[in-house]
């Protein structure tokens, strides 16, 4: 589970795991605005998970919100966990990232060469172009803006820190 960090005037910087947000309020460096559901026990004290915290003091850094990193989890965000080839939707290992340009080819980890894939389709196109493998896509591939992948999970999963997201970007 994820916390959203925002600086002391609200503006989002940074997802942290809720274990790391739970040490910044222990600390007093952060106070929480809005918690998960349940309670977290530890020896002597029972704290609530916080979903979205807010840093007590201004701090002057760069939001981690510029570009958008394209990984694994990024890409398959981007492109709703459905190959962009038949349209399958899966969950966890069932869709898979493809690189349009195979790798084997030159083709690098870009977000305009890369979509997700089902295992069939990422076998038929192995290290195939998209007109070799007689095949298309479902839409062009581009580098995603944080707003639509903030709005794809938090469509997705229901996270809270999602609206703060959205609404400050
Ligand atoms: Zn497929």
């Amino acid at each position: 589970m994820r916390t959203l960090v925002l600086n002391a005037g609200y503006e989002p910087m940074q997802l942290i795991s809720w274990q790391r947000a739970l040490c910044l309020v222990v600390a007093k460096k952060a106070e929480i605005v809005a918690r998960y559901d349940g309670m977290v026990r530890s020896v002597s004290a029972s704290m609530p998970r916080p979903s979205v915290v807010r840093l007590v003091r201004y701090v002057k850094a760069v939001s981690y919100f510029g570009r958008v990193r394209c990984s694994r989890k990024n890409i398959l965000l981007r492109d709703h966990h459905q190959c962009q080839y038949c349209g399958l939707r899966g969950r966890g290992s069932a869709i898979s990232v493809d690189h349009i340009i195979p790798r084997s080819r030159g083709g690098k980890t870009t977000w305009d060469n890369v979509v997700a894939a089902c295992h069939d389709c990422n076998r038929r196109k192995g290290s195939l172009t998209l007109s070799e493998a007689g095949m298309v896509l479902l839409s062009l591939p581009r580098r995603p803006s944080w707003r639509e992948l903030i709005a794809n999970l938090s469509h997705e999963s229901g996270v809270e820190w999602a609206n703060y997201l959205l609404t400050a970007l």
